[in-house]
């Protein structure tokens, strides 16, 4: 069984959180939410209200569309020195990381991540995310392109416009903050839609902006739930842009909405990524590799390592060790000492986790570890906690190998040859990330030729850097985040033709 955390018990965390107020931030101040109401933001420790967040709709989305349009006409951004653009967005990581512990706790308390993992590896990233694009600013160039006769070409990169960012609940700042840096970088003004479960980090980051020396209205917060709000913002003729992170059947829906006015829309959506461990492997990093990409933030991560391949040879042990590293795995309050899993985000994902435990094995999979509920053991009744769970000898067809769960539930599959192993990989309709353990180099680089995923980490799991680009293949969708590609989602080429004569 998975180790209860001794601390759990705590419930009362042990910094006093600073809330942001429950209105939407527009044009550099906190104004109040046209319908005049607010929703509670449930803390998924204990199932209580934690938090009132704005409840957002057209009328809100509009007054933001209007200051971020008057923001980006009056050029005070957008033709600001570059230099000057890149010494707010390092100030911004320097707010950042002033009030790491404030944003972690806020973080924890609406998501149910540990406060460790909020405080020491997220928000520490977020600020990374706006140094690393503050260096861009002075970077966004064009070129000279040779033309017939005495003429000259020029490109020129400019920002998109306004852009509508809406994002999901699992790395509530970190996502947002892979979108903002760059669309700020470039000279954008913003629109954000957080979740409506985890709004707090995304209304202190535009906070922190205007703090920071942002001009009125460049960034802007509305929050709310995807139809009241999140529909509005993608329908809206004002928004030049949509930046979308979240489900594939919700990613389809804004590719659709955004296609009347012809938005530029980047889509980063869903994942069941296949983690290969050949034989030849580091079997003690390949296991740690293993259950981290599917344990770490509770498996609610889009490129979580849901499938582990493993070469028949060593398939028994990988069995054996990885269900002993679920069954060590301690779970328990997220603010809580010495916890490393808290409780599943809201109560759809822990029924839908559940079911998934409980349907697992309709395949012909076994069940070796977890697959339980442990809101009464770890929760004392309360709180969305589920075990880690691994099922092995499941069938690549099954559904349990299929679906994206969005927990922590591990479906381990035999393979016997390296193509079976591409074959495999390759046969959901995703595309998002992959990992291969070998010690053979060849073996190691033509996986990760072969994969078709957006990511491919060889000997390592879940390692993001600002300056590596991350998006999907096929159903996980298209365009890039983070890195150099993520400045072509922001700009516009315009093409100068000059006639010299
Ligand atoms: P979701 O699709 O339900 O919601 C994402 C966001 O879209 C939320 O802000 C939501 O309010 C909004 N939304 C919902 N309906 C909408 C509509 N009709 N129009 C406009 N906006 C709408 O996803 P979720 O449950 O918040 O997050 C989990 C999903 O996100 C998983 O599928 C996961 O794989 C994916 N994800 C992908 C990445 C990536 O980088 N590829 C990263 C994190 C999460």
């Amino acid at each position: 069984m998975p180790v209860k955390n001794p601390d759990s018990k705590k419930t009362s965390p042990a910094v006093q959180v600073d809330l942001p107020p429950s209105k939407h931030f527009i044009g550099g101040e906190w104004v109040d939410p046209a319908s005049g109401s607010t929703n509670g933001s449930i803390d998924p420790a204990t199932e209580e209200v934690h938090a009132q967040i704005a409840a957002g709709n057209e009328a809100d989305v509009d007054a933001a569309v209007q200051s971020a349009s008057a923001a980006f006409q009056d050029e005070s951004w957008r033709r600001m020195p570059p230099a000057k653009r890149a010494r707010i967005l390092w100030r911004m990581a320097e707010l950042v990381d002033e009030n790491r512990a404030n944003l972690a706790l806020c973080e924890s308390l609406d998501t149910g991540k540990t406060a460790f993992d909020a405080g020491k590896v997220e928000i520490p990233l977020v600020a990374e995310i706006f140094r690393y694009y503050a260096g861009w600013t002075t970077k966004i160039e064009g070129g000279v392109v040779p033309l017939p006769g005495n003429s000259l070409g020029l490109t020129l990169r400019e920002p998109v416009g306004v852009c509508g960012m809406i994002t999901p609940w699992n790395f509530p700042m970190l996502l947002a903050s892979w979108k903002v840096a760059p669309a700020l970088a470039c000279g954008n003004t913003i629109i954000l839609k957080p979740s409506e479960q985890t709004s707090l980090t995304s209304l202190w980051m535009a906070k922190i902006g205007t703090e920071a020396g942002l001009p009125a209205g460049v960034f802007n917060v509305v929050t709310g739930s995807g139809s009241a709000v999140g529909t509005p913002l993608v329908r809206h003729p004002g928004v030049n842009k949509i930046s979308f992170t979240g489900s594939t059947e919700v990613g389809r829906m804004v590719q659709r909405e955004s296609a009347e006015t012809l938005k530029r829309v980047t889509l980063e959506l869903g994942g069941k990524s296949p983690n290969i461990i050949f034989a030849d492997a580091n079997l003690k990093a390949a296991l740690r590799g293993a259950a981290a990409g599917i344990f770490y933030n509770k498996g609610e991560v889009c490129a979580a390592g849901s499938r582990l391949l493993v070469a028949r040879d060593v398939y028994d042990e990988v069995l054996e060790g990885v269900a002993a590293i679920a069954d060590k795995t301690t779970v328990g309050h997220p603010q809580g000492e010495g916890t490393r899993m808290g409780p599943v985000c809201n109560q759809d994902q822990y029924e839908g986790v559940l079911g998934w435990m409980e349907r697992g094995s309709e395949g012909g999979a076994r069940l070796i570890a977890g697959g339980n509920s442990l809101r009464d053991e770890v929760g004392g009744g309360k709180g969305f906690y589920v075990a880690p769970t691994v099922f092995a000898d499941v069938d690549p067809a099954s559904a349990i190998a299929q679906e994206e769960i969005f927990g922590p539930v591990l479906a381990v599959i035999p393979f016997d040859e390296p193509e079976e192993a591409l074959q495999i990989a390759h046969s959901t309709p995703y595309g998002l990330a992959a990992a291969v353990w070998t010690r053979d180099v060849g073996r190691a680089l033509s996986m990760a030729r072969d994969l078709r995923a957006g990511t491919v980490w060889v000997n390592a799991y879940n390692l993001y850097d600002p300056g590596l680009p991350f998006g999907g293949f096929g159903e996980s969708g298209f365009g890039r985040d983070l890195g150099k590609d993520a400045l072509a989602a922001y700009t516009e080429t315009k093409s100068v033709w000059i006639n010299l004569d």
